[in-house]
């Protein structure tokens, strides 16, 4: 089953509103059978989105258009898909009224202009907006179903769940598309790839089809494992294998295979192990503690964090000596275990984390150029510490130094 989907609004054309909608339609999409096949946004003008519907018409299973039902002129989505229809609009008076209401219940009058709102292509069907004035529409097309919806998220969604219990699931009978995600930490695409792929490539022909993609972010990889099936239980049980297979593959580079982010991961092991942590950073500027923080109930085990930019402040705080600072610079694994060392013992907490570095785009030299990055960890009985280079801006740097950090966490207390 193919589906289409059009966003509607000018205001997603400039660079200050991002169409999020179509997100959120592909994920409830996918979950009953529907793949999305292509997706685009139109400004409100009705010669060209009448273009687009018909040429979706073509090979769509399903259209799904959002925005563009408001009551003002450039709200033009229900003019061109009567026009693509060849079909006349016409007033309904129910709808009228129950938009006349929706006002008189607020103390307002219904402006005249609402009624464009109740302008109806001949044929269509009423789906009804509990959080809006806009009524959604409903048409079959031959074999295509259109499905018209409000922009506003809020109208949307609850519309959208509402056609999809009562038209479009009856119609994939229970099947769907089903997914996991696995992240993945510490390598690189390629070689991720080089030794997923042989496992992976497999799948497609499986009774379950599982199709498998490799996404690079910044600092993280992940695998998007898709399965088709007619039933979520045989989903689950073909994806859960195959998330199995993967994982011993792959080893201690995966980290999560339910979508949590790496500071979730490390925030458990610490709760598990009745663990603490501090942290002491130069170079990501207190980004670590703040990724830390930004698990909920993190207080149980984050203690504090030290933003120890200077050298001053690496030895006021953190005890670092002058000594060891002009012996190997600020950016060294010695200064780098001196700061986990010394915020780990002035907290009295289990682990203690040091990172230093260079973030750019000044400051490198040609022995440790921009991007580098020592990382320290510690706990009673076990230490680690590395030297990492990284390569982008700024914030990148920042941002990788910090998911580094957390990994070398996660590995001491796995
Ligand atoms: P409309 O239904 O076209 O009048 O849209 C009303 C409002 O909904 C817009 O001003 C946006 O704030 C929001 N909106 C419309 N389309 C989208 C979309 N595709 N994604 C996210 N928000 C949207
Ligand atoms: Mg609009």
């Amino acid at each position: 089953m193919h589906a289409c989907i059009i966003a509607v609004g000018s205001e997603l054309l400039t660079p200050f509103r991002v169409d999020t909608n179509s997100l959120a339609i592909t994920e409830r999409l996918n979950t009953i059978g529907y793949a999305v096949r292509l997706k685009t946004i139109v400004g409100d003008t009705v010669d060209e989105l009448a273009q687009v519907v018909s040429s979706a018409l073509v090979w769509a299973d399903l259209i799904v258009l959002t925005g563009g039902l408001g009551p003002t002129e450039d709200d033009v989505t229900r003019d061109a898909v009567a026009r693509v229809l060849q079909v006349p609009l016409e007033e309904d008076r129910a709808v009228v009224e129950r938009i006349r209401a929706r006002f008189v219940r607020r103390g307002m009058t219904m402006p005249d202009i609402n009624r464009r709102q109740a302008m109806v292509p001949r044929g269509a069907t009423l789906l009804d907006n509990a959080n809006g004035t806009a009524p959604g529409l409903w048409i079959e097309h031959g074999r295509t179903a259109i499905v018209l919806l409000p922009g506003p998220p809020r109208e949307m969604t609850s519309m959208l769940d509402a056609v999809i219990a009562e038209r479009l699931a009856p119609r994939s009978g229970g099947a769907g598309l089903f997914r996991r995600v696995m992240k993945i930490t510490g390598r690189t695409e390629s070689d991720v790839d080089q030794q997923a792929q042989p496992i992976y490539g497999a799948w497609t022909s499986r009774a379950i089809p599982i199709s498998t993609t490799i996404l690079a972010m910044l600092g993280q990889i992940e695998l998007h494992l898709t399965a088709r099936a007619e039933s979520r239980a045989s989903a689950d049980a073909a994806l859960d294998a195959a998330v199995v297979e993967l994982r011993t593959a792959l080893g201690d580079a995966v980290y999560s295979v339910d979508g949590r982010p790496l500071e979730a991961v490390v925030g458990e092991l610490l709760r598990a192990r009745h663990a603490t942590i501090a942290v002491a950073e130069s170079c990501t500027g207190g980004l670590l503690a703040s990724r830390l923080t930004d698990v909920p109930g993190s207080s149980d085990y984050v203690e504090r964090g030290a933003v120890c930019y200077s050298n001053r402040a690496k030895t006021e705080w953190l005890g670092v000596t002058e000594a060891l600072l002009a012996r190997h610079g600020a950016v060294s694994e010695q200064v780098a275990e001196a700061m986990a060392a010394g915020i780990r013992s002035r907290a009295g907490v289990t682990v203690g984390v040091g990172v230093t570095g260079i973030a750019g785009p000044g400051g490198g030299t040609a022995e440790k150029p921009v991007g580098t990055v020592a990382i320290a960890v510690q706990t009673d009985d076990d230490a680690r510490v590395r030297t990492f280079q990284f390569t982008g801006g700024r914030e990148m740097v920042k941002f990788q130094a910090s998911q580094a950090a957390l990994n070398l966490v996660r590995l001491l207390l796995r």
